[in-house]
């Protein structure tokens, strides 16, 4: 078969990789001049690795890609590490990644470490995400954990990150957020630019085509047998009106990261900020995660945010947005100076949809009714939260689909 695929971030690039290895021709058509789409890396001339626009690491439970990773002959390339996760807390950082952590952390009373503890032992144990789905995350995370550790631990996370739409996210999506979590996490060798090249070259190999700068496809003029559509839902309605894509709603990301010759946060790699005054809803250091001399000896920093697509932040342009968070970065930063090389701002639309209640019921088949056309974008990861080794999952699945559908 004749196969465009449209979009090329991990779903795309999977898909077009399986499909192009069971000898169907494929194209594939990305709008940007790089390939990894939300995980596309970039990389500086005294840079060894790419480094990706908004942080990125794997958890050790992502098992599609620990097989695409074997498959793609690339598991001497992959580090483990458990680097520290903390909470910004009365201004310090607090490490909360463990049961000893929580038992020493100074915000809750024993009783409400004792609720936490059985909230999490309960959402790790349980397979039964289903039931969950009915009720908000709020209503989950009170009546286990009671109203005290929300208000410390849950609350500030989830209005940072959802704003308005903090009090309607399921309890479901917070469950698969806690039961794929692990301490120790994963990257690569040359960052996921390295897992994104090989599946370029692998495509290329296998007589697939691969169009970069490329927004042209229109399903007006396709002569594909069959197309797979793996972009976002809102952009795949406007390609082809009428497509009942879901309709969920999504969050802009916005990244600014900072190359500093001294390290802004001290070896913490993942800071929540549960202070709502701070900008930002979480500090990434990543050279506390990998080597900064792959970096040319800097220290790199995210500071992220999700926003709504009407957020004055997303008109504000990287000098702007630094002035504002500059304060609270040096608040981080108890070593009292570093100096800034660089900077760099990351804005992606449509980057995390919201898993409010009953979800999974709102997602459509992959399978369109529209013959010979596929949809399959992050809205389809159900129950988990969106992330590349779903997207790898997703793209298998759906060239699957594609392939066994007449
Ligand atoms: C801030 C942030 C942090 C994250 N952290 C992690 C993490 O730590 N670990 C992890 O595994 N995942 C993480 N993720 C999620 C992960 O990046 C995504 O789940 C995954 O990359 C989605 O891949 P995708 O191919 O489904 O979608 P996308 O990456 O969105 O790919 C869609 C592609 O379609 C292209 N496109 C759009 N319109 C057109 C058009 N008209 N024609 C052609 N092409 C078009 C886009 O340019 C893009 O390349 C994070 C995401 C964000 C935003």
């Amino acid at each position: 078969m004749n196969i465009a695929v449209v979009g090329g971030g991990f779903t795309g690039l999977t898909a077009a990789y399986e499909l192009s290895r069971k000898c169907h021709k494929v194209t594939v058509f990305e709008k940007e001049s790089t390939l990894g789409g939300l995980a596309y890396g970039f990389k500086q001339p005294e840079w060894d690795w790419h480094l990706e626009g908004s942080y990125h690491h794997w958890f050790t439970s992502d098992r599609a890609i620990l097989a695409l990773v074997s498959e793609l002959g690339l598991n001497k390339k992959l580090i483990i590490k458990r680097p520290v996760t903390a909470n910004l807390y009365n201004g310090e950082p607090y490490q909360l990644d463990s049961p000893i952590h929580l038992l020493v952390f100074p915000g809750l009373s024993m009783i409400d470490k004792f609720r936490t503890a059985a909230l999490l032992g309960y959402l790790k144990l349980t397979f039964f995400w289903k039931p969950l789905e009915n009720i908000t995350a709020e209503q989950l995370l009170t009546s286990i954990g009671g109203k005290n550790a929300y208000k410390v631990l849950w609350e500030p996370l989830l209005s940072g990150k959802f704003g308005t739409l903090a009090p309607t996210v399921s309890a479901a999506w917070f469950w698969a957020r806690i039961k794929k979590r692990t301490p120790r996490l994963m990257y690569m060798e040359g960052g996921f630019h390295t897992i994104v090249t090989a599946l370029e070259k692998a495509i290329k190999k296998q007589g697939g085509k691969v169009l970069l700068h490329n927004s042209s496809f229109t399903m007006r003029n396709s002569t594909f047998d069959k197309v797979l559509l793996t972009v976002p839902s809102p952009i795949a309605k406007k390609l082809l009106p009428g497509l009942p894509a879901p309709s969920v709603p999504h969050l802009w990301a916005q990244t600014l990261i900072l190359e500093t010759s001294e390290p802004i946060i001290d070896k913490t790699y993942w800071l929540n900020i549960t202070d709502r005054a701070f900008p930002f809803l979480a500090a990434v250091a990543h050279t506390n995660f990998m080597d900064n001399r792959h970096y040319g000896g800097h220290h790199l920093t995210y500071f992220g945010n999700y926003l709504p697509g009407d957020h004055k932040y997303l008109s504000m342009n990287k000098e702007e947005l630094l002035k504002k968070f500059l304060p609270f970065i040096k608040r981080l930063n108890h070593n009292a100076s570093f100096t800034i090389h660089n900077s760099f701002l990351f804005t992606a639309p449509y980057a995390q949809p919201v898993h409010q209640l009953r979800y999974s019921k709102k997602i459509p088949t992959i399978a369109t009714p529209i013959p010979g056309v596929y949809l399959a974008n992050m809205d389809y990861v159900v129950p988990w939260d969106r992330g590349t080794n779903y997207a790898v999952e997703l793209g298998l699945q759906a060239a699957k689909i594609l392939t066994t559908e007449k």
